[in-house]
């Protein structure tokens, strides 16, 4: 016997009433069974094409609180294009994070209800897709290949998107509480940013250099870590190896190719691919170079002299900046706030232009609605029907259903 979910008539093997029909949708099948024999039937479903939609926790979190009707209905919207397969909304580990940094009570529900709009899918870890976007440089850099760096969708997505949805997913997240670390580690960086921006308002520069500065103190941030942890492994520390964190495990990584080379050859190398171009353009470090260094250029502009009204407007700046830098790549569409969409749409990043992914927020909130207008006219016949016999109207849930077993 199979757990039916839904009911849908006798079984055409032993013929007992009412005990045939669905039991799960898994890659592009979806499977039928009787609940007192074995008879199982496999029904092919049509290939899917979904787009991935980035929310930001901006966008979220007005949804979540209902004030604002925009953004309730976008979101309902986007749920409903994602349960009719069109859309994915993945959630990531920055969701998380940001959700930790709301009051208590309603931590857990915030991130409850970005897990729901994403029907359970989750982008890969940060610190993963930079892992697999470094390296993939890196290998290029060890045998001269071109240093115009790619992305693959398996860097940020475990599973393939294009998939049908099961009935059910499980929430195998466990919501920490790093409320007050994540809080301090927020406050102090916000807080060292805006000391610095004086100085790079005065400095005389333009964007590209600033872009190169950017990008050469993140590797120095990288080979830093690294340091420390030797330095730590080397005094003795027996905490080292659990506390090392992922840059320093990035450079052990990186250590790892041709380790029959004398060890501080191999450095050597890492250190020369830290200066070259194929680290400047690996994707996440190049955009988010750039989008510190346009801050630069704005300050120069003389923007944001406003110090008390920064401390808010770029309070959640750098979590923005990583969520962009790190994602964009894999996405067709983000939903972004204004400042962010400014930005990533100014001519000297220009992320629409280079990367072919759409970008949305309150200034163009019209060509978004038309964006879900396309998408929800754009469904085909095939899935339609796919999608009704994946949830018949007019069936029976079973005892073991009702009973709240499973869901
Ligand atoms: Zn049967």
């Amino acid at each position: 016997m199979a757990l039916v979910s839904y009911i849908i008539g006798d079984c055409p093997s032993c013929g007992t009433p009412e005990s045939y029909g669905n039991v799960t949708v898994s890659g592009n099948t979806l499977s039928r069974g009787c609940l007192k024999c074995k008879h199982w039937d496999r029904i092919p479903l049509p290939e899917l094409k979904k787009k991935i939609i980035y929310l930001d926790q901006f966008f979220l979190s007005h949804a979540f609180r209902g004030q604002h009707k925009m953004f309730v209905e976008a979101q309902q919207r986007i749920t409903g294009l994602a349960l009719a397969q069109q859309v994915v909304a993945p959630y990531s580990n920055l969701h998380e994070d940001e959700s930790q940094l709301w009051t208590e009570s309603q931590r857990a529900p915030l991130l409850k209800f970005i897990k729901q709009t994403s029907l359970g899918h989750k982008f890969s870890y940060e610190y993963e897709v930079k892992n697999r976007q470094i390296h993939r440089a890196f290998r290029s850099f060890l045998v001269n290949g071109p240093n115009t760096d790619t992305v693959e969708r398996a860097d940020a997505l475990r599973r393939d998107v294009n998939e049908w949805d099961n009935y059910v997913w499980i929430d195998v997240g466990n919501f920490s509480d790093e409320h007050d670390a994540l809080k301090m580690r927020k406050d102090r960086s916000v807080e060292a940013l805006l000391d610095v921006f004086d100085t790079w308002a005065s400095t005389n520069s333009t964007f590209e250099e600033d872009v190169q500065s950017e990008v050469r103190s993140y590797a120095k941030s990288y080979i830093e870590h690294y340091v420390d942890y030797v330095k730590s492994i080397a005094g003795g520390d027996p905490g080292a190896f659990l506390n090392a964190n992922e840059n320093s495990m990035m450079i052990e990584g990186l250590l790892r190719y041709d380790d029959k080379l004398p060890a501080p050859l191999r450095m050597q190398r890492i250190m020369a691919f830290f200066q070259s171009d194929y680290f400047a353009n690996v994707p996440e470090v190049r955009i988010g170079s750039e989008f510190f260094a346009l801050l630069r250029q704005r300050l120069r502009q003389g923007e944001f002299i406003n110090k008390e009204k920064n401390r808010s407007r770029f309070s959640g700046l750098f979590y923005d900046v990583r969520f962009i830098s790190t994602y964009a790549p894999y996405c067709d569409a983000m939903v972004m706030d204004n400042l962010m969409y400014q930005w990533a749409t100014d001519p000297l990043i220009d992320l629409p232009k280079r990367l072919g992914v759409r970008l949305f927020s309150r200034r163009n909130w019209n060509e978004f609605l038309t964006y879900l207008d396309e998408l929800e006219a754009d469904r085909s016949p095939g899935i339609d029907d796919a999608l009704k016999m994946i949830r018949p109207v007019g069936a029976r849930t079973p005892e073991w259903v009702r009973r709240g077993i499973g869901r």
